[in-house]
This record gives structure tokens, sequence and C-alpha cells, in this order.
């Protein structure tokens, strides 16, 4: 890794191990560290992300983001004695791929003293990732695994979100993520319709907060590293090929060789986009912030029901569905 000055540009002391590029300054370890925990800190205010009294539901996959995320706001979280933590990690079904990683996440939860619950797509929607595969469900409905297992995840965060009365609820997307979806967005044909991990409330809704939207993905990787938080490293096996994974290597190769396009590219469209009227509407079935009628989440549970000749839906109605308010 390039570092450019032979002493930290931060203390002028220890020797650097890293050199933002985009920014010209090179860090030591410890004041990397020091860097990125202070950017969240400032994130966070900056957008007003999260309150002093809330219930934060952390979404943690046990990989180097969401598990660099969990320790930042474990560190925040003791200067703010009302707020209280709660990570949740979904298991999808996926063999051999999802056990490593909660098996971290619960490691890193004990050493941090925060509650860890865990909920699956098969108590949740009846069946995992595997078996809809296995099954043929995601080719009759013409899917890819990644589409059915995004919008089924996000679906789960909220149910746990509502059982565990969680007042937000904190994702670990990263600059490089936003970034991503925005322009995988803009191919899809569609302009962004809100911003992304910005706190919006209403309609008895659980907002989304993302306190790593401005942290570089390759940041992340270094916080992780030098923090010595353990993390799985093997990448799921369905992410090869993916349309994210196209755009996403795209984006690294342009930034490798443009440094700051990124926040660039962050700063326009977020500057463009025009929340639209009513963009927060629950849906009809679930209660969920949907822009449409019946949200996705609901329309692939009654799509692959049908497909498996289940009535009445997927969904075990035994955990958050019965508190969703907002349901008409
Ligand atoms: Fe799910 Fe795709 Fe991520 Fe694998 S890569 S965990 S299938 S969204």
């Amino acid at each position: 890794m390039e570092t450019g000055s032979k002493v930290c540009d931060v203390c002028g002391e220890a020797q650097p191990v890293y050199r933002q590029v985009y920014s010209g300054v090179s860090f030591c370890a410890s004041c990397f560290k020091e860097s990125i925990e202070k950017r969240v800190r400032k994130t966070i205010s900056r957008y007003n992300l999260l309150r002093e009294d809330d219930r934060i539901l952390v979404a943690v996959s046990g990989g180097k983001d969401s598990l660099t995320l969990l320790k930042i706001l474990a560190r925040i979280e003791r200067d703010y004695p009302r707020a209280s933590l709660v990570a949740v990690s979904i298991d999808e079904g996926i063999p051999g791929y999802r056990d490593e990683a909660l098996r971290l996440a619960a490691d890193m939860c004990r050493r941090l003293g925060v509650e860890h619950r865990v909920y699956t797509f098969e108590d949740l929607f009846g069946l995992g990732l595997a078996e809809a595969m296995n099954r043929g469900v995601l080719g009759r409905l013409g899917l890819g695994a990644c589409t059915l297992c995004g919008v089924w995840r996000r679906k789960a965060i909220s149910l746990a979100a509502r059982d565990l009365k969680a007042t937000v609820v904190a994702t670990a997307h990263t600059l490089d993520d936003i970034v991503q979806t925005y322009i995988m967005d803009i191919l899809r044909g569609e302009f962004p319709k809100a911003p992304i991990g910005l706190r919006r409330e209403g309609n008895g809704i659980i907002p989304r907060v993302a306190p790593l939207r401005l942290i570089p993905e390759e940041e992340v990787v270094l916080y992780a590293y030098l923090s010595r938080i353990p993390f799985q490293e093997i990448p799921c096996p369905n992410a090869q090929n993916s349309q994210r994974d196209l755009v996403r290597t795209f984006l690294a190769q342009y930034e490798s060789r443009y440094p700051g396009s990124l926040f660039a590219a962050l700063k326009t469209i977020e500057s463009s986009i025009i929340p639209r009227e009513g963009a927060l509407t629950p849906c009809q079935l679930c209660g969920e912030p949907s822009s449409r009628t019946i949200c996705r989440a609901c329309e692939l549970e009654s799509q692959v029901s049908s497909l498996l000749g289940r009535e009445g839906g997927l969904v075990r109605a035994d955990i958050g569905v019965d508190d969703v308010e907002g349901v008409d």
C-alpha cells in the first residue's frame, strides 16, 4: 500500500501505513483508526442519524463492514447512556457460507457485550434461499438469487426491528455500496427516489441509517484489519455475476484511476434527488415502507407461495407482523 510521507501527517511521529489519495494525507495506524471513528461521529451528527435515546438495531452479517460498524457504534453508544444497541443477523439459508459469519458475529457481540439475535428465512418466510433455488422457484420466477435474497433480507430486518422494538436500524452501507445502488437504479432506467441511509420517518416506519455512508470500502477493510476484527473473507457463492458485482468492479477501477470520484458521484446524485411526495408510504399488506401499494417482498412471498402450492402466504406471523402499525 502506498504511504507517501515518511511520518504520519496527523501526529508527525509514527510511521504511516496508509495514504488517503483523495485528500493527500498519510496516516499511521492509530491516527487512521481515530480518523475513521471521528468521521462516523461527524456523519451521525451532520445528518442527525441517531438520537440520544434510540434503541438501535445494527444489522450484522459477520462481514468486515457490519462488524466494523458494530464496533464503532458500541464505542459511541458508551457516551449515550439512554441509547441501546441490539445486533441482528439474518440467516438466509446458504449452506457452507452463512454459518461462519454467524459465529463471527456472535463472538464479536459477546466481546462487546451487545445482545445478538438471529432470524432465519426459514422461520420468517417458510423456506431458505438454497431451498428456493433447489426447488426451481427462482428459475420459474426469472429471478437471480440476490434479488430474492436482498428483498427478503430487507424485510427480515424490518420484522426483527418491530419484534425487538428498535427505533432505528443502522446498516453498514459504505460510500461504495451507496453509489453502486444509485448507479444500478440509473442503469435500470430509474432515478433514485430518496437518499440512502439518511433518517426518514413517518407513517410508523422504522428509519434506516447508514453511519458509514462517507467511508470508502477500502478504508473499512483497512480499519477492520488494523483493529484485528475477525471477519468472514469468503464471498457468498451467489455473488459472482450479479449486477452489483459488475457495477462494483467498474466503480472500483474508476475510483482507483480517478480518486475522489465516488464522493463526487454521491454529492451530485444526492443534490439532484427530489424526494417524491408520499415516497414513504406503508405497504398495504405488511406496513413496511414501499413506493408501491404492495411491497416487493410481499409480492414475492405471494408468488413463491403460489408456486409451492401453499395457501395464505409464507410469512409465519409469530414475529413482528402482527405488531406492524399502519396496516389497513
Ligand atoms: Fe444474498 Fe446475493 Fe448477498 Fe449472497 S451475494 S448473501 S445471495 S444478496
